[in-house]
């Protein structure tokens, strides 16, 4: 089955509107020619507005980094789907591993944001991953089959058409220590068949996988080579135009 590449970029709380705008505008026509994926930039919400001005009549498209599940009311700080859908976004980054390890993100409301983004109609990129000693320990597989479970519990064969799962080693994460394409390739592998077990085979095969973890120009191409990953959940490569333009050829280079 065909999946459409994704290579969605993390600003993480990097760039102010004015940077950002910045961004996009060089960005803008280094990725015109990009036909056969999806480009996505993911800035801080005080810069989506900025960004989805800019990015106005191009290919590139724009997400948040989290949503609330609540439509309103006493949640200090954050965000809710309607007020997300407004700014004209498409996409949001749900349970990104720095939300899990810093503010208490679980497999619970990872399941919640996805189900507030889906009623929005915003497409979530849903990430998961195990940290080091999971790794070290035999534990990835175990990790992953909880993260997928919980985060994913009660959802439907329609939901998952519209969702993207990143996955992101955690100990990859921002410290140029990327998997291996074998590597990252096997575990992707293990979560495609997770999703069919969990979904039925068609709807498993058509989920997109993303890598993410120190993805840059020099290794995108080997990766989303890779028959299981679809593309990639970019961080400190996605910061500067030049560097995301040659990532996302790279990646789409045969
Ligand atoms: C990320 O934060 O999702 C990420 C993959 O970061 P980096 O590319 O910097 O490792």
């Amino acid at each position: 089955m065909s999946r459409k590449v994704i290579i969605a970029g993390n600003w993480k709380m990097n760039k102010t509107a004015a940077e950002g705008k910045a961004l996009v505008e060089a960005l803008k026509p280094l990725v015109a020619d990009v036909t056969d994926a999806d480009v996505v930039v993911c800035p801080p919400f005080t810069t989506i507005s900025a960004v989805v001005e800019a990015a106005k009549g191009s290919n590139i498209k724009v997400g948040a980094q989290n949503i609330h599940w609540a439509e309103s009311g006493a949640f200090t700080g954050e965000i809710s789907a309607a007020m997300l859908k407004e700014t004209g976004i498409d996409y949001v980054i749900i349970g990104h591993s720095e939300r899990r390890q810093y503010f208490g993100e679980t497999d619970e409301t990872v399941n919640k944001r996805i189900k507030a983004a889906l009623a929005a109609d915003l497409i979530p990129i849903v990430c998961i991953g195990e940290l080091l000693e999971e790794r070290e320990g035999g534990k990835t597989e175990a990790v992953l089959d909880t993260q997928l479970k919980g985060g994913l519990a009660d959802l439907t064969g329609d939901d998952m058409k519209k969702i993207a799962l990143a996955y992101e080693p955690v100990w990859a994460i921002g410290t140029g220590k990327t998997a291996t394409p074998e590597m990252a390739e096997e575990t992707h592998a293990f979560i495609r068949k997770t999703l069919n077990d969990m979904f039925g085979k068609e709807i498993g095969e058509g989920v997109r996988i993303q890598y993410g973890g120190s993805m840059k120009s020099e290794n995108a191409q080997q990766l989303v080579a890779q028959p299981n990953i679809d593309g990639g959940l970019i961080g400190g490569a996605a910061l500067k135009a030049d560097s995301f333009s040659a990532l996302v050829h790279n990646a789409l280079t045969e």
